[in-house]
């Protein structure tokens, strides 16, 4: 079979809360594809009549989507269209999909992105937080130990930080942060593109007192983000320091790259940064 007879895979936005926001090409396609596979069927099912679109429905969640290959795979090579959706946003965005669209991609099947409502992307266009670097870290772990160990290990990066979270969750995921980041300004945004979207900011003490004072803030669906941490100063006796110890490594013959891995394992901060520090002094600026 040619390849123009080999069915595509449309990966599918939806929306995460305004109808509005399903693009027309996105709505087009699913009315025009074979089959959808939906993370749950009946939620997609509504979707799809208020498109007045009837396309074939199968699940596709966490559970069964290994097992769901074989079968996506023989109706693309039947020359069948099939999308992708999950309940809200962009699928595989701590949403199922990945298994799915790994192994096609690796058997060389078409897979085309249909981009549209992603709620990490939509926080952070309206949050005022940097937005050049940023490290968007899913969902946190439900017990409260491997959560603050995770924001522990995440605390001394510069990016703006990106969560998802629950509502039964917001308020001890709120605590922890405020134990970890202290007085680092937070954005929490919530419902949004809904009718009661807001967004608050301020540091995660002053958001536990603003969701005690008025508790329906804590009802709905969240997008939690940090302002990065502040770019580290190396002071300058660890300066000093640093350079004899790079300097004594050079003049024992260590290579640049051995030295600036060592002074790196030791006092942290990237290698490369001790790489150009070490070049710079074996060239004697
Ligand atoms: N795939 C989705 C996306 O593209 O954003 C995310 C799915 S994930 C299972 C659901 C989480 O996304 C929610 O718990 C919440 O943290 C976030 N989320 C989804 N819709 C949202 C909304 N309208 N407002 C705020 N957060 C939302």
């Amino acid at each position: 079979m040619s390849d123009a007879l080999v069915g595509s895979l449309y990966v599918v936005a939806t929306p995460i809360g305004n109808l509005e926001d399903l693009s027309p090409r996105a709505s087009r396609l699913l009315g025009e594809v074979a089959l959808v596979a939906a993370e749950d069927t009946r939620h997609t099912a509504r979707l799809l009549r208020h498109l007045g679109v009837s396309p074939s429905l199968i699940s596709l969640h966490e559970h069964n989507e290994a097992g769901r290959v074989e079968q996506i795979d023989r109706r693309l090579a039947d020359g069948e269209d099939v999308a992708l959706v999950s309940d809200a946003g962009t699928p595989l965005i701590s949403d199922p999909g990945f298994v799915l669209v790994r192994e096609l991609r690796a058997r060389g099947r078409r897979i085309v992105p249909v981009p549209g409502a992603c709620a990490l992307v939509a926080a952070l266009s309206a949050a005022g937080l940097a937005t050049d670097r940023f490290l968007f870290s899913g969902f946190l772990p439900a017990k409260g130990g491997a959560r603050r160990g995770r924001l522990e290990a995440l605390q001394d990066h510069q990016a703006s930080l990106v969560f998802y979270e629950s509502p039964h969750r917001i308020h001890n995921t709120l605590a922890d942060l405020a134990q970890v980041f202290g007085e680092r300004r937070l954005v929490l945004a919530r419902e949004l593109t809904k009718t009661f979207e807001t967004f608050l900011d301020g540091t995660a003490a002053s958001l536990i007192e603003r969701l005690a004072s008025d508790p329906d803030q804590a009802r709905g669906e969240f997008v939690i983000m940090v302002e990065g941490a502040p770019p580290r100063e190396v002071n300058e006796s660890v300066q000093v320091e640093s350079d004899r110890l790079l300097e004594c490594l050079l003049a024992e013959g260590v290579g640049v790259k051995q030295a600036a891995g060592c002074v790196a394992r030791l006092l942290g901060g990237p290698r490369k940064a001790w790489y150009a520090r070490a070049q710079r002094l074996k060239d004697g600026d």
